[in-house]
């Protein structure tokens, strides 16, 4: 840690970016001043992308030289950019005191999709994926969330934006629901920000008791790590589902009411040869997602170095994708995208040593996928 680092976190201040414009609203009536004023102050830091007090011309002196007092305006600073040769982007962002994280950005034709992290590590250690194996630092601020947003704004092309929103990197977001909620509220702001709901997508590995409360923030998308079809092979790959099985998950996503055809699940199912990848498993997955409007996306396995699993064969992964298809499910394939930078799925991992001299303090999950977490 830097000592400039180290100042700036032995004071650290309330976020301003912690909070939504109706938060805003509420914190300057709280001081004596008008509501609008905090609207005022919403549009500047997520319409316009201004996090510099001293450019809100707008807000009254006084006004900005209190919040300037007991408030901090930025959260995370870029620390690196690397670009894949197909255009994904990744970035690695150093927090105020000094854990990195990483979002990677994914350029296509008609859209442009951010996958952003919402832990530094993960406390669920599934067994094939990155961020698993290191460990959980903490949870990070809506600050955090929506900072990662902004900052890949600003790395992007001049009249290109952002049109959807990925929670799959890093971390579990149900177990960090309050900060990742505040986030979806200011990014679907239709004042600020103004991502439509339906372009967002929150993956989780089945923390049940939150699914309920996240489908209540807004009609976002959910995706769920289903990645097995038996018990016995899930509580190895996703440990969580020893304390939810397969049987009670799909129970809870049958019983949702903000599950309908119109918003179905986005099953993702990460193909690992000789664990998960058998014509039998194909075949029980339509009985299992039976009466859920849902679609399923195949992830062949990508490798790193902590994890045993490797991807089947691309006939295998044809073979499984027919069964399931034959069968009248929606399937899709994730497309590869940055593999070259360590940026696909399960591989975003920060290898540069930050606390432990041998080993990585971050990692991130995923990229996305292409066709089906997003409505067009
Ligand atoms: N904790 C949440 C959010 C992370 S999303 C969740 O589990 O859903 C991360 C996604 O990346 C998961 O769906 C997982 O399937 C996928 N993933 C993780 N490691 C992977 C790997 N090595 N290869 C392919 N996909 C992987």
């Amino acid at each position: 840690m830097t000592s400039a680092t180290e100042s700036r976190h032995a004071k650290r201040r309330p976020n301003l970016k912690d909070y939504s414009r109706e938060a805003l609203r509420k914190l300057f009536k709280a001081r004596g001043w008008p509501a609008y004023r905090g609207d005022q102050l919403a549009t500047w830091l997520y319409k316009n992308g201004v996090d510099d007090l001293d450019r809100m011309t707008n807000l009254p002196a006084a006004i900005r030289s209190e919040l300037a007092r007991e408030f901090d305006l930025r959260s995370l600073e870029v620390v690196e950019t690397q670009r894949s040769t197909d255009g994904t982007q990744k970035l690695l962002l150093a927090a105020l005191d000094g854990v990195r994280i990483e979002a990677v950005l994914i350029p296509e034709e008609r859209r442009n999709t951010l996958c952003v992290s919402t832990q530094v590590g993960c406390p669920l250690t599934c067994s094939f994926c990155a961020t698993g194996a290191l460990g959980f630092t903490r949870n990070l601020t809506t600050a955090e969330i929506v900072d990662q947003i902004l900052q890949a704004m600003r790395q992007m092309e001049e009249g290109t934006t952002l049109t959807n929103l990925v929670f799959m990197g890093m971390g579990e977001p149900l177990l960090n629901l309050p900060a990742v909620s505040e986030a979806i509220r200011i990014l679907t702001d239709p004042k600020s920000f103004a991502l439509a709901p339906r372009r967002v997508t929150v993956s989780t590995a089945g923390v049940l008791p939150q699914i309920g409360p996240l489908l209540e923030v807004a009609p976002i998308h959910l995706a769920v790590s289903l990645h097995a079809t038996t018990d016995e092979v899930r509580d190895v790959l996703v440990p969580l589902n020893k304390r939810f099985p397969i049987a009670e998950l799909l129970h809870t996503l049958r019983e949702e009411p903000n599950i309908h055809r119109r918003r179905p699940v986005f099953f993702e199912y990460t193909l690992m040869e000789g664990v998960n990848d058998s014509v039998e498993d194909a075949r029980r997955l339509p009985g299992l997602l039976d009466g859920i409007p849902s679609k399923l996306n195949i992830i062949p396995m990508n490798p790193h170095r902590d994890a045993p699993y490797r991807a089947p064969t691309p006939e295998v992964v044809d073979r499984f994708a027919a069964v399931l298809h034959d069968a009248g499910l929606r399937v899709t394939l994730r497309r590869d995208r940055g593999r070259d930078i360590d940026a696909a799925c399960g591989q975003l991992a920060n290898r540069r040593p930050v606390c432990a001299p041998d080993g990585p303090l971050v990692a991130a999950g995923d990229e996305g996928d292409l066709e089906v977490e997003a409505a067009p």
